[in-house]
């Protein structure tokens, strides 16, 4: 943790505020009398080198960005403060929210600006960060929340949000300002699709509540915004009776169209309340390297990794389908009988289907136990080189041979999860800001590298050829947590939905403040 100046005294503060506008080149009064004045947050703007350290750097540990100053704000209106700053000088200075830094091209970083370290807010909120309803039908989340405290919070009142990520370490505004998929998402939608109302700070330092009928504009704006229209300081995200336990299944395959086939049919039964969905489905590749489990997860049961390995060997590719069956006291007796019934048929190797039965919250938090093992063995805080896809249905066998056949087997560097699951567009909503293909139904595919210091451009080559592929042969492919260094090829990647996301961020964020790390608007 950043360590401000340990006794904020008259002239302590004097003297940051002095060093930071000279810094930022600032000479411009503050006139906005509802905002409380910036001396107010001088003791919690720091220029520490540890806290400007930590905020110089991500998950990914590709890209430094140093900051002039950190902000530890103890409210929101310490960050409205700081907005208010930078939107009323005569040179405005960029400000990044940082949420748990889990992004891997630095995101969340503000070169020669001040990083809002979002994680400060937490110790502030005595205990109002989250709070659920009396009817337990919705809370109401800090953006600066994790979602492993919002998860144990909801299941003290047996309710928990529907729609989830893979690792729950991560931030409410940052997954909102991306989007937030995991296995939920073909029933649930993505987390951005499973919000009722925000308070966002914009660029021009106001507060605003948002809803589908108040300020809809910012709404769908910041939601998988990329932190571009305003700061997400709180959100109120729906709620329903948590299950108990869930039926975890994993089916191996040596066929794609098989295994694709299968998961369509799967995720075809996605109403909300339709009891005989599944909760989940994911799927992921298994190529010979080692142990079929990973970071990730581990789950086969050893005494059955010679045969999967011996499988993988074999063929070279197994496709793993993944997935979850909820159940509860009610259903206990009759989830076993539901799930042979939607299994019944699949195309998976007979004798290669493996069950466990797990606590619901054991389920969700499933790849906190594969960061605990990578720390230990020293894997964790090393270079992330990630690619992550979306690819329309009509080209997944097309990217199959040609990517994960024709470029991955290739070149045989890829250790790391690759994930690969379907979804339903119907379940996100087109006014948001986040982009997908058109297709009805349309795959993520994650590869989710980690690499040593030295060897990371073995890595980036390969996520370029991939790219390069997808080009040349029209795949029409998406990216999801998208990273481009010019505007020619943000454009592109937002398509019809560009001038709309312009025209948002000339609206909320006129002065270009915000988030300056995605390299929008800020790129040169
Ligand atoms: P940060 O990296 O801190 O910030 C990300 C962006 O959001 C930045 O532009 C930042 O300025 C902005 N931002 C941060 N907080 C706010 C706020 N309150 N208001 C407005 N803007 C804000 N994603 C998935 O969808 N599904 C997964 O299963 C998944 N698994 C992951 C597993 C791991 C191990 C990791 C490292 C990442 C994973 N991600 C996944 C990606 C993750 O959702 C994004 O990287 C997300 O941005 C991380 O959240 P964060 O709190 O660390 O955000």
């Amino acid at each position: 943790m950043a360590v401000s100046f340990p006794i904020p005294s008259y002239f302590t503060a004097i003297f940051i505020i002095s060093r930071l506008m000279s810094i930022m080149g600032i000479s411009k009064h503050l006139n906005n009398k509802l905002l409380p004045p910036l001396d107010n947050i001088t003791d919690k703007l720091s220029l520490d080198p540890s806290a400007i350290e930590s905020a110089s750097q991500d998950f990914g540990h590709i890209v430094k960005s140093i900051p002039k100053a950190v902000l530890q704000p103890s409210s929101i209106a310490d960050i409205a403060s700081l907005i208010n700053f930078s939107y009323n000088s005569s040179i405005p200075f960029t400000i990044a929210a940082k949420g748990h830094g889990h992004s891997v091209r630095g995101q969340a970083m503000a070169n020669d600006g001040v990083v809002v370290d979002m994680t400060s807010m937490k110790k502030h909120r005595n205990g109002t960060g989250i709070w659920v309803s009396n009817d337990g039908v919705y809370a109401d989340v800090g953006g600066e929340q994790l979602w492993i405290d919002v998860l144990n919070a909801t299941l003290k009142h047996g309710v928990a949000p529907v729609s989830w990520t893979d690792y729950l370490y991560l931030t409410v505004g940052g997954t909102l300002s991306n989007g937030g998929i995991s296995g939920q998402s073909f029933r649930y939608g993505p987390q951005i699709s499973n919000v009722y109302e925000m308070d966002v700070i914009t660029g021009k330092a106001e507060i605003v509540t948002c809803s589908p009928n108040k300020n809809s504009e910012l709404f769908y704006a910041a939601l998988g915004g990329l932190g571009q229209f305003g700061i997400i300081t709180r959100a109120r995200i729906p709620l329903e009776p948590a299950p108990k336990r869930v039926k975890w299944i994993r089916m191996l395959y040596n066929d794609f169209t098989a295994f694709t086939r299968d998961q369509e049919l799967l995720i075809s039964i996605n109403g909300r309340h339709d009891s005989h969905a599944l909760g989940y489905l994911e799927g992921s590749l298994l190529m010979d390297h080692g142990s079929p489990d990973n970071w990730r997860s581990s789950f086969f049961p050893p005494k059955h990794h010679p045969k999967i390995t011996s499988s993988i060997i074999n063929h070279r590719i197994i496709y793993c389908l993944e997935v979850v069956k909820h159940y509860d006291y009610q259903t206990q007796n009759t989830v076993d009988k539901e799930l042979e019934q939607l299994l019944k048929g699949l195309s998976y190797m007979p004798g290669f289907m493996f069950e466990k039965d797990v606590l619901y919250a054991e389920f969700l938090n499933r790849v906190q136990r594969g960061e605990l093992k990578a720390r230990s063995q020293g894997l964790w805080d090393v270079p992330h080189p990630w690619l992550n896809l979306f690819i329309p249905k009509s080209q997944i066998q097309r990217f199959n041979d040609g990517v994960f056949k024709g470029i991955v087997l290739e070149r045989n560097i890829t250790t790391g999860p690759v994930l690969v699951y379907p979804m339903n567009r119907k379940k996100w909503d087109d006014r948001m800001s986040a982009v997908i293909p058109d297709e009805e139904i349309f795959y993520t595919v994650g590869f989710l590298h980690s690499s040593g210091f030295d060897d990371r451009e073995a890595f980036d080559d390969q996520n370029k050829e991939i790219l390069k592929f997808c080009e040349e042969a029209g795949i029409g492919v998406k990216q999801y947590l998208p990273h481009f260094t010019s505007k020619d090829e943000w454009v592109h990647h937002f398509g019809s939905k560009w001038e709309t996301f312009q025209q948002r961020k000339f609206q909320f964020d006129p002065k270009m403040i915000l988030s300056p790390g995605q390299r929008i608007f800020n790129n040169n």
